[in-house]
C-alpha cells in the first residue's frame, strides 16, 4: 500500500466505495487521515462500515464542512451528462475534488529514496485502444530484463494498493480518460498516449472533451518524455505542441504503418517490422512478424509505444526483443486460444467498438467472424472498409437480426447465442480460416462482462473441439 502523504488529521471524503475507492480509504488512514465514506449503493456501504470506515451522505446541506478534499472514483460521472450531486455540493462548499491517482502521485515519493541509487519512475499509458496491452507488455519487459516493476491502474490493481518502490523500480500505470481527466497531480516520467479514436462521448461531453482529459496526462506536470502516436490529427497536434523544435527528443513519435523522415526521435511499425529512427537514422529494428503474442498492425502499434517507453527508461532493443518474445499477449484481446485442423481460433472479446473490431478484422485472414451484441452509438458504418477477409459472419446477441442488417455484402447467419455461433463456425471453418470473436459491440445484452463473454466463447469452442 502506498500511505497518502499530506492528509494527516484531516477528514477526507471518499465517494464510491468499490475496488479503487476501498483502497484509497486504507491508504489515507494509513496516511493519517480520516475518510469519510459514501456510495449510494447500502451494501458498499456495509463493506466501507464492516473496515471500521466512518460513512456520511455528502450531498446532505452541511455535510462537507470539515472536509478538506473529497476524493471520487472513476465509475461516477462528476460533470457529463449530469452533475453527480455529491461532487457538485464539493463545488458549492469550495472542496477540492481529486481521485485516487492524484494521491498516489502526491504521495509515491518518500524519505527513503534519499538511499536509493536510482530513483523509481512510473511510466503512465492512456489512449483510446491498447492501453492495457501496452501497459502489460511495458510491465512484461522490464519483468524479464529483470527490472523491479509493478503494473496497476485501470488494469486490476489500484495505484494505491501496490507496493513502496523499492531501488530502481519501474512503476507501469494503465490510465484512462476518466482517472486523467480529474487526477489534480499528474507527474509521470514517461507519459504515452497510443492513439485517439471516440469512446465515452456522453462522460466528456464529445470528443473534444476526451481529447482534453487524456492530454492532461502531458500538460499537469510536464513529462520528462512523452510517447505520442501520431496517426491521428490530435496525436500530430499534441506533438508538436510538446515539441521545442524538430529534433527535440523529449517527444518520441509512434506510428503504426508511416514512415518517419528527418530529426527526432522516432518508432514504427512498417509490415511487421519495427524500426527506431533517431535524428534521421535507423538505430535498431525488431521483425514482429513471429512475436505470437502480438498479431496484426493494432497490436504492433502497442509495441512501438511499449518500445518507445522502454528505450525511455534505459532498456536496449536486444532485452526489448527478447521480452517482446515471451509476450503471451493479455486474454481477450487477438488472443490465439486454438489451432485445430488448420483453423486459428481468436478471442477478442474485448473489441467491444467497431474501432478494435475493425483491428482485428484486419490482422488476419479468411474470418469467420462471430460478432454482434449490444451496439454502440454510430452503428457499424465505419467497419464497411475492413470487412474483405471475412468469409462469413455469425452474428449474437439480443438484437442479431438488426446487427446483421448493417453488414451488407458479406453472408451472415443469424445465431443470437454464442453456442450455435461456434457450433456453426467450427463445422464450416477449413484449414487456413481463422475463426475469429470480435463483436463491435457491449456484451451487456448476453453477459456480465466481455470477460464473461470471452469465457463462454472458450469454453464452448473447448467443449466442441473435444479439447476441454
Ligand atoms: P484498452 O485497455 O485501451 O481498452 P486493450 O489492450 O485492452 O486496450 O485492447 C482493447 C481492444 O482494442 C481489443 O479488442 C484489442 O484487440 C484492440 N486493440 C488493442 N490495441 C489496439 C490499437 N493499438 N488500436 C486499435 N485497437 C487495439
Amino acid at each position: 500500500m502506498i500511505p497518502v502523504q499530506g492528509y494527516a488529521g484531516a477528514t477526507i471524503a471518499v465517494l464510491g466505495l468499490g475496488r479503487s475507492g476501498l483502497a484509497t480509504a486504507r491508504a489515507l488512514r494509513e496516511g493519517g487521515a480520516a475518510p469519510l465514506c459514501w456510495d449510494d449503493n447500502p451494501a458498499a456501504r456495509d463493506k466501507a462500515e464492516a473496515e471500521g470506515f466512518e460513512t456520511r451522505d455528502l450531498s446532505r446541506p452541511g455535510a462537507l464542512e470539515d472536509v478538506t478534499a473529497l476524493i471520487t472514483s472513476p465509475g461516477i460521472p462528476h460533470l457529463y451528462p449530469a452533475p453527480n450531486p455529491h461532487i457538485a455540493a464539493a463545488w458549492a462548499a469550495g472542496v477540492p475534488v481529486d481521485n485516487d491517482i492524484g494521491l498516489f502521485f502526491r504521495s509515491f515519493a518518500t524519505e527513503d529514496w534519499d538511499s536509493f541509487d536510482t530513483m523509481p519512475r512510473v511510466i503512465a499509458v492512456t489512449g483510446s485502444n491498447g492501453k492495457s496491452t501496452t501497459s502489460a507488455l511495458i510491465h512484461h519487459v522490464l519483468q524479464s530484463a529483470g527490472r523491479p516493476t509493478q503494473l496497476a491502474g485501470n488494469i486490476g490493481r489500484g495505484v494505491l494498493d501496490i507496493d513502496p518502490a523499492r531501488d530502481g523500480e519501474v512503476v507501469v500505470l494503465e490510465l484512462s480518460s476518466y482517472q486523467t481527466e480529474l487526477a489534480r497531480a499528474l507527474t509521470p516520467d514517461v507519459a504515452v498516449l497510443t492513439n485517439l479514436t471516440p469512446d465515452h462521448l456522453d462522460r466528456h461531453a464529445g470528443k473534444g472533451g476526451y481529447f482534453a482529459a487524456k492530454r492532461r496526462l502531458f500538460a499537469e506536470g510536464g513529462p520528462d518524455r512523452c510517447v505520442i502516436g501520431v496517426d491521428e490529427d490530435e496525436g500530430r497536434f499534441l506533438a508538436n505542441q510538446l515539441m521545442e523544435g524538430p529534433g527535440d527528443d523529449r517527444v518520441i513519435r509512434i506510428s503504426s504503418g508511416q514512415k518517419f523522415a528527418g530529426p527526432g526521435w522516432t518508432v514504427s511499425a512498417r509490415k511487421g517490422f519495427l524500426s527506431e529512427g533517431r535524428k534521421g537514422k535507423q538505430v535498431a529494428s525488431i521483425d514482429l512478424r513471429a512475436i505470437k503474442g502480438l498479431p496484426g498492425a493494432h497490436n504492433h502499434q502497442n509495441a512501438c509505444a511499449a518500445y518507445a517507453a522502454l528505450r525511455a527508461v534505459g532498456l536496449a532493443p536486444r532485452q526489448i526483443e527478447a521480452g517482446f518474445a515471451s509476450f503471451a499477449g493479455l486474454p481477450h484481446r487477438s488472443q490465439i486460444v486454438a489451432e485445430a485442423g488448420g483453423v486459428t481460433y481468436v478471442n477478442d472479446s474485448k473489441a467491444t467498438n467497431v474501432d478494435s473490431a475493425r483491428m482485428a478484422l484486419r490482422a488476419f485472414k479468411r474470418i469467420r467472424w462471430i460478432c454482434g451484441g449490444l451496439e454502440k452509438e454510430g452503428g457499424l458504418g465505419g467497419l464497411t472498409d475492413s470487412l474483405g477477409e471475412v468469409a462469413k459472419a455469425y452474428v449474437i446477441g439480443r438484437e442479431a437480426a438488426h446487427f446483421a442488417l448493417q453488414l451488407p455484402g458479406i453472408e451472415a447467419e443469424i445465431c443470437t447465442t454464442m453456442a450455435r455461433a461456434v457450433d456453426l463456425a467450427v463445422a464450416e471453418a477449413e484449414p487456413g480460416d481463422t475463426v475469429l470473436l470480435a463483436p463491435a459491440a457491449a456484451s451487456f445484452d448476453q453477459y456480465d462482462s466481455f470477460e464473461k463473454r470471452g469465457e463462454d466463447f472458450v469454453a464452448t469452442l473447448r467443449a466442441r473441439l473435444g479439447t476441454g
